[in-house]
């Protein structure tokens, strides 16, 4: 029985890589009848951001993984964040200095610094050197009234530290080569390090399960266990996953797309554009010239006001793009880990019930957004209509679309005719004709060409015939339609997409929309007819040859 946790720094969003954790984290707890704990670790007063904490249990709960102890819903080790459990590690703090395995320091930043660089310049690692006498108390109030940072360390041992690692095998640390750790900061607040072992103790956790980048801080949380007298708990360090240009995947990835997209483009009111980002002209021209980043939220704007889409990294970015959680979570279970199974679309009880341990890659994993998209398309179509249409209709609220105010029976209608939709944002693109005004229809000028004014305007005068064959339709229906439109093109010895596409364009302003017998027949006679006469209006001046 494995008592997990995930337990996330709340600096932003959740992350594509942290949700990925906190998936297995959920996924062996499971399997094994144990428990998955959510604790929230706010010891960075200066990262901290007050929202933050709800936003990954919001993230989290979008995806389904749900955590059986932790804020929200209690348990027996309350409180689940830190910043609430100063007392208790406070208490661990005096045993290890009362029984001389930790002592005071009193360096600045600057002295510090300062000792990195001679290291440095040796070509050393830099270790702190552990004083042969530790500060007593009288010290450290001098120090105080100094107005000297005061932090506590904790002796690290000399000896072999060993990491037993489910995916890795044993990794050997030497404790002589690691520094003495801070494990309370000058402000009062523990370091991660500290409150971390704490916790994983006072929690009963059993497994940790984490990224591969704390593998070199494990020796040191080792080290404290054995001196706190606390047991070790199983480890399993995942392999990192690598965006498609290689690096890790990061929100820089986002602000550099946006970077180059505002370098490329001509003519753009820069005022305008930092207006939109929420930032001031001189912050978007450092962002743009230099290695200043702006935060998540101005990045994402600049990007809507630029109609532009960024590279997903936070889980709200997938939902926001349209991915549905349960493809998601498929996607991010494959990433590191190979399913015992021979079939690739999972759900989550089938990733929980086939859960194997032993089966972790120690390789990197790429992050292939094309796999992600046809995982996503497959969990579109294992969705039942009404399931479907709830996370339709959640994804319409979050990207503000016209169509979330529609009534559920049009949306069910243009749902089923989205068979083959990658993602809720493509379902969404190609019905918002049936949502925008008349007057509101962009026409695609490429489109317009090809498929309207080509051939002496072959394509208006075909609508101007298509106008009156769908009056005299006695009734209207996606079968009534798809005969007429059959019957025409055959009578004219044309293809179908001859007498469809300047429809199609004359409803929706581009040749890219839902199949077209069901699309006029959802937007209704009275409007296709109204948006086929604006649109001969439009361009027949535009050809030679007269059109009426
Ligand atoms: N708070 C740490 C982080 O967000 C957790 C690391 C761990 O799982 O021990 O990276």
């Amino acid at each position: 029985m494995a008592v997990t946790r995930f337990a996330p720094s709340p600096t932003g969003y959740l992350h594509i890589g942290g949700a990925r954790t906190a998936l297995f984290d959920l996924l062996w707890a499971k399997k094994t009848g144990g428990k998955f704990v959510l604790r929230i670790e706010d010891t960075d007063q200066s990262r901290n951001s007050p929202t933050a904490a709800k936003q990954v249990m919001d993230d989290l709960k979008w995806l389904g993984i749900q955590w059986d102890q932790g804020p929200q819903v209690g348990g027996p080790a309350e409180p689940y964040f830190q910043s609430q459990r100063l007392d208790i590690y406070n208490k661990y703090i005096k045993q290890l200095l009362d029984s001389g395995k930790a002592y005071y320091c009193f360096e600045s930043a600057d002295e510090l610094e300062q000792m990195r660089k001679q290291a440095a310049a040796k070509k050393q690692n830099f270790i702190y050197q552990r004083p042969k006498t530790f500060p007593n108390a009288s010290d450290v109030e001098k120090a105080k009234v100094q107005g000297r940072d005061v932090v506590v360390r904790f002796c690290m041992p000399e000896e072999e530290i060993v990491v037993d690692d489910v995916i890795r095998g044993q990794v050997k640390f030497k404790g002589s080569e690691i520094s003495d750790l801070i494990i309370l900061k000058n402000d009062g607040f523990p370091t991660y390090h500290f409150a971390c072992v704490v916790d994983d103790e006072l929690m009963g956790i059993t497994h940790v399960i984490r990224g591969q980048e704390h593998l070199m801080n494990t020796p040191g949380h080792i080290a404290l266990q054995k001196a706190l007298g606390f047991k070790t708990p199983v480890y399993a360090h995942m392999s990192l996953t690598v965006s498609e240009g290689g690096g890790k995947m990061s929100k820089r990835d986002r602000a550099k797309v946006l970077k180059e997209a505002i370098k490329k483009s001509q003519g753009l009111d820069m005022e305008a554009l930092a207006s939109a980002g929420g930032i001031n002209i001189t912050e978007l021209e450092e962002f743009i010239s230099g290695d200043a980043m702006p935060d998540t939220p101005a990045v994402d704007a600049m990007a809507e006001y630029l109609h532009m889409d960024l590279p997903e990294i936070n889980i709200v970015d997938f939902f926001k793009s349209g991915y549905l959680p349960q493809a998601l979570v498929n996607f991010i279970a494959l990433l590191g880990y190979s399913a015992p199974v021979d079939k690739e679309v999972l759900t989550l009880q089938e990733l929980i019930d086939t859960f194997d341990s032993s089966r972790f890659n120690k390789t990197n994993s790429l992050f292939d957004r094309k796999k992600l998209l046809s995982f996503n398309m497959e969990h579109i179509k294992l969705l039942s209509a009404d399931e479907l249409l709830s996370r339709y209709k959640d994804f319409l609220k979050v990207v503000n679309s016209p169509a979330a105010k529609a009534d559920d029976a049009l949306l069910k209608r243009v749902l089923k005719a989205s068979e083959g939709a990658r993602t809720l944002a493509e379902i969404d693109h190609k019905s918002r004709f049936l949502f925008t005004e008349d007057d509101k229809i962009e026409y695609n000028q490429k489109d317009v060409d090809k498929v309207l004014l080509n051939n002496n305007g072959q394509g208006l005068t075909m609508l101007a015939e298509l106008k009156e064959h769908l009056r005299n339709l006695p009734t209207l229906n996606d079968k009534t339609i798809e005969d007429m439109l059959r019957g025409l093109a055959e009578q004219k010895q044309v293809g179908l997409g001859k007498v469809a596409q300047p429809l199609r364009l004359a409803i929706c302003g581009t040749t890219i929309s839902l199949p077209i017998f069901e699309s006029i027949d959802m937007l209704g006679l009275e409007a296709t007819v109204r948006r086929i006469e604006r649109t001969i209006k439009k361009f027949a001046d535009k050809i030679v040859k007269e059109i009426k």
